[in-house]
């Protein structure tokens, strides 16, 4: 097991590979870049690299007891956590314990390694960390334990709290090539059939999860119209505000999948809208759009650069208000307002009904 199984990435990897060489690794990281990206992969991969005590030039055997602890989750001096599933935080009991003396986090990162090498903690989902439990890793991130290494992984930067982001080193992880996604689909056999995979990967935004979450009954059917319909000046009416909820209920029972759908939505919608003020910027498709994976979406980009009467304005208001989606989903907006607002709001931004300097300050985030 060698980091061929980590793909994509190799710059980080050297990176990481020069620091250990050079005996200057630091001991906080936080690893950030899109969901679906293969960063808990490479982090569990770093884990047992650091870990192995027969690693030569940067690979772990793969073999050893050490090796073979990190993978089943077994290692004494690894540590792994992550958010609950039933919860929308990482609690501050996984972090410092509880009150039966079941140790958290900071503690077990605290101990002596048992074999004597690293300690290596990976704090996942950090995303989800809230102030109290940020309050509650402040120490151990600010004077970490002697030969540990504790690794945050979250996706955006604007989702980390300041207090974190200035502990740790920042390792930024970017979205894969869409042939590496498309690749990853088939050669782990996560879609069948495989004759999908091109188009998934295309519109993945180099993300496997998101290519995953397309290949769902009737998801790339969806985006279509959806986008179709953004394009447009038109961008209520009919019962589209009634589609977009039945789809987002269509995620699952729970508010948690829902949030998830609507927020994913909002990425479409944004993307949409950022390629279109590139070709309104550019006058035409710009030669980075020659790359451009989705053709189909870079089309549509261009109809709505062509047919919205404000551009410029709308767009950015426009994809403003997209943004600002993940923060209200986030925050618990009661999901129907939230669509109906928002669609309002791309319809007017659609229709050249937009303020003399559009920004989010236009818009405050529900309660
Ligand atoms: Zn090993």
């Amino acid at each position: 097991m060698s980091w061929d199984t980590v793909l994509g990435h190799d710059a980080v990897r050297e990176k990481f590979a020069t620091a250990v060489a050079r005996e200057r690794l630091a001991s906080t990281f936080l690893f950030l870049g899109p969901a679906g990206i293969g960063k808990r992969t490479f982090a569990l991969k770093l884990a047992q690299t650091l870990l192995c005590p027969r690693v030569q030039a940067f690979e772990p055997c793969g073999t050893c007891p050490s090796c073979r602890q990190v993978l089943a989750g077994e290692h004494p001096d690894f540590e792994y956590l992550c958010r609950p599933a039933d919860r929308n935080q990482i609690s501050l009991d996984q972090l410092i314990g509880d009150k039966s003396d079941r140790q958290g986090l900071c503690q077990k990162i605290a101990m002596k390694p048992f074999y004597g090498g690293r300690k290596v903690a990976i704090l996942d989902d950090a995303d989800d960390l809230r102030h109290e439990g940020a309050n509650a890793l402040l120490k151990t991130l600010e004077e970490p334990p002697p030969k540990s290494v504790i690794i945050l992984i979250g996706t955006a930067e604007q989702r980390q709290l300041p207090t974190i982001r200035s502990r740790c080193q920042t390792v930024r992880f970017a979205p894969l090539d869409w042939p590496l996604v498309q690749r990853i689909l088939i050669e782990r056999e996560l879609i069948s059939p495989t004759d999908r995979a091109e188009t998934l990967a295309r519109c993945s935004g180099g993300s496997v999860q998101t290519a995953w979450h397309l290949f769902g009954d009737d998801v790339m059917e969806f985006r279509r119209q959806w986008l179709e319909r953004l394009a447009s000046t038109r961008v209520t009416g009919g019962d589209f505000v009634k589609a977009l909820s039945s789809f987002v209920e269509r995620a699952g029972k729970d508010a948690p999948p829902r949030r998830r759908r609507v927020i994913e939505v909002a990425h479409w919608a944004a993307e949409l809208y950022r390629q279109a003020i590139a070709i309104h910027a550019y006058g035409g498709p710009t030669p980075a759009q020659q790359e451009y994976p989705d053709q189909e979406l870079l089309q549509l980009a261009h109809a709505c650069a062509q047919a919205w009467p404000a551009t410029l304005d709308g767009l950015t208001l426009a994809l403003d208000r997209c943004l600002l989606i993940e923060t209200q989903a986030m925050a618990n907006a009661h999901m129907q307002t939230l669509i109906e607002s928002w669609l309002l709001d791309l319809n007017q931004a659609a229709q050249g009904r937009v303020p003399a300097y559009p920004s989010l300050a236009t818009f405050s985030p529900l309660a």
